[in-house]
């Protein structure tokens, strides 16, 4: 037997349908060659996982439901011509979409933690700052603060709203704000300018896992928040969270005059 010919046993042999004299062959190939040794367990890894995906609770009912009736469907046009093994696996040889469709099913998970991982909203934050400061980065101009509050809350939906600090002491004042979206998390963006260095106000909805590698800690022993303070080229942030909500100064204020600001207006939840 070469390898061609094992090859196209390969398949019917996880799937438990071979003669037993095609079995008795087959062996004897993979005993001795090393390529058809992967492809057997590449065969079988594939077996496993798409049982898995098509068990999985958890998977996409759309997604899973399309590529389920999928399988039931007889091949049309060219994939009639087209050799057909037994079982229907064998079949996901000859369907390049619908293999890659449940290789995705199976990332799903893996993908979604990794959306998740904390470190991109922080470093998008310090580097919208300075597209915002610079006026690269368009934001709806609004300076009325109540109403600015109104319009930001509405663009996620209610969902949540601005922190809306009242920063007029230090001669600051909120002058429009966006909505950003990052890692598919939709943030809201308040510009404070004034006389002091500009400032921009990040709040979204996350947990401390938001925080960024790296970052300082500063637990406030009074009203028992965690603040994280990290930097990147001149840019300071600090991070912190009520209740739901995560909320991250950005300016080019000195740390600790920005870590004083963030520990005046923070409201313990
Ligand atoms: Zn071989």
């Amino acid at each position: 037997m070469n390898c061609k010919e094992a090859q196209e046993l390969i398949t019917a042999l996880v799937d438990d349908e071979l003669s037993a004299s095609e079995l008795a062959s087959i062996e004897s190939h993979l005993r001795e060659c090393v390529k058809c040794q992967f492809a057997h367990r590449q065969e079988r890894a594939l077996k496993t996982a798409v049982r898995t995906a098509g068990s999985a609770v958890s998977s996409p009912g759309d997604l899973r439901e399309k590529i389920l009736s999928g399988l039931g469907r007889p091949g049309k046009g060219k994939a009639l011509n087209e050799p057909q093994g037994p079982g229907w696996l064998s079949q996901l040889a000859f369907r390049p979409a619908l293999a890659f469709a449940l290789l995705l099913l199976l990332l799903l998970p893996v993908v979604y933690l990794m959306r998740s991982e904390p470190a991109p909203i922080a470093l998008s934050a310090l580097k919208s700052h300075e597209r915002m400061v610079a006026g690269s980065l368009s934001y709806t101009r609004e300076e009325n603060p109540e109403k600015l509050k109104i319009q930001l809350a509405r663009s996620v939906d209610g969902r949540f709203g601005p922190m809306g600090y009242d920063l007029s002491m230090m001669g600051l004042r909120p002058v429009g704000g966006a909505v950003q979206e990052v890692a598919g998390r939709k943030i809201i963006v308040a510009l404070y300018e004034g006389t002091a260095p500009s400032l921009t106000c990040y709040t979204f909805l996350g947990t401390e896992r938001d925080v960024p590698k790296g970052a300082a800690l500063f637990a406030d022993p009074e009203k028992k928040i965690n603040f994280y303070t990290f930097s990147h080229q001149g840019v300071n942030g600090v991070m912190h969270r009520e209740g739901e909500l995560i909320c991250i100064l950005v300016s080019e204020m000195p740390l600790p005059e920005l870590l004083a600001v963030a520990r005046s207006k923070a409201q313990p939840s």
